[in-house]
């Protein structure tokens, strides 16, 4: 994987009384210092989609996203980066003034095609797939958020990446979850012992937790797929980049007093449960956690402003 450097991510240890009282260890695998502005799981995911891509013989990507899209922003970088071209079909009509995560995946030669709600929502439709490879011949397709199998057997090197930097067994790996294929890499290559949770982000019940059996269940080194993860549903706040004022505090907080930067789509949520769970001691004394920090903070320019006027009071909730 030549376009990932892993030796900038740090593991960190998260020093907070509550957690103490509990005597719970939380540790933080901080991918999102992969890179200053690509950051987090979407370059795992990327990495064998694009060798698939180069053995094909395909010379660009296409893949789908919104206007805030942490995977069409690595998308856009990453192909720039290797030459490779990029194409976008964004969710929606063009608007007036392009949000600055898709300013950054023009400047990095993007091609954005933006299409009506309707049009979006066939993205993985084999019929309209097919009229898409006509009109971009040439072109290998991702799914939106970089979902496929390909993606999972990247995230897959996480777990790798995260045994480079310890030694120490983890009772409970957890990160946030969208298609659940990140869940999935990680929970094909644990070890004896270890568990896997995600933190569901989106309101999609048992949906992922389906994707995620599926994908478990056909990689064949890990033939019991299933046993050894679950997915917690209770904290996504509503949906997809929905969030309170409860959350955008716990946020503000968790930035101040442990001085690691996260954002209320993904890991925010993720932190938010972590520490709920542990409240609620649903975790023994002694127990090691370790949390993903699967970056996305590129996404905090869609957000800022929301959070601002919930920390101000600026909006009754
Ligand atoms: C995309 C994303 C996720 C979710 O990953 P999945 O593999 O789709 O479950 C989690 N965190 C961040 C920051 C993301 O951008």
């Amino acid at each position: 994987m030549s376009f990932i450097r892993t030796n900038s991510i740090q593991l960190q240890t998260v020093h907070d009384p509550i957690l103490e009282q509990a005597g719970v260890q939380l540790d933080v695998l901080r991918l999102d210092q992969i890179h200053p502005q690509v950051s987090g799981n979407k370059l795992f995911k990327l990495s064998k989609n694009i060798e698939a891509a180069r053995q094909l013989g395909c010379d660009r990507l296409l893949s789908f996203g919104g206007a805030y899209s942490n995977h069409i922003h690595a998308l856009a970088w990453t192909g720039n980066e290797l030459g490779l071209g990029t194409i976008g079909i964004i969710r929606g009509e063009k608007p007036a003034n392009l949000s600055p995560t898709l300013i950054d995946a023009q400047n990095w030669n993007m091609e954005l095609c933006f299409v009506s709600r309707t049009e979006y929502r066939q993205r993985a439709d084999k019929d309209y797939l097919d009229s898409l490879l006509k009109r971009f011949p040439n072109a290998y397709l991702i799914p939106e958020g970089g979902g496929n199998r390909l993606g999972v057997e990247g995230c897959q090197e996480i777990v790798s990446c995260l045994k480079e930097k310890t030694n120490t067994s983890y009772d409970l790996i957890c990160c946030a979850v969208g298609t659940g294929s990140t869940l999935a890499g990680i929970a094909s290559t644990l070890e004896q012992g270890e568990r896997a949770m995600g933190v569901a982000v989106l309101k999609a019940g048992a949906s992922i937790d389906q994707a995620v059996n599926s994908y478990l269940s056909v990689m064949t080194d890990h033939p019991s797929g299933g046993q050894n993860w679950s997915i917690n549903h209770d904290y996504h706040f509503g949906g997809y980049a929905k969030f309170d004022t409860k959350l955008a505090k716990f946020i503000d907080h968790f930035i101040k007093t442990q001085a690691i930067p996260i954002e209320p789509v993904y890991t925010g949520k993720l932190f938010y449960a972590i520490y709920d769970l542990v409240r609620q001691g649903c975790y023994p004394k002694g127990s090691r956690l370790l949390a993903i920090h699967t970056g996305g903070l590129q996404g905090l320019r869609g957000t800022q402003e929301r959070m601002e006027r919930m920390l101000t009071g600026k909006v009754v909730q």
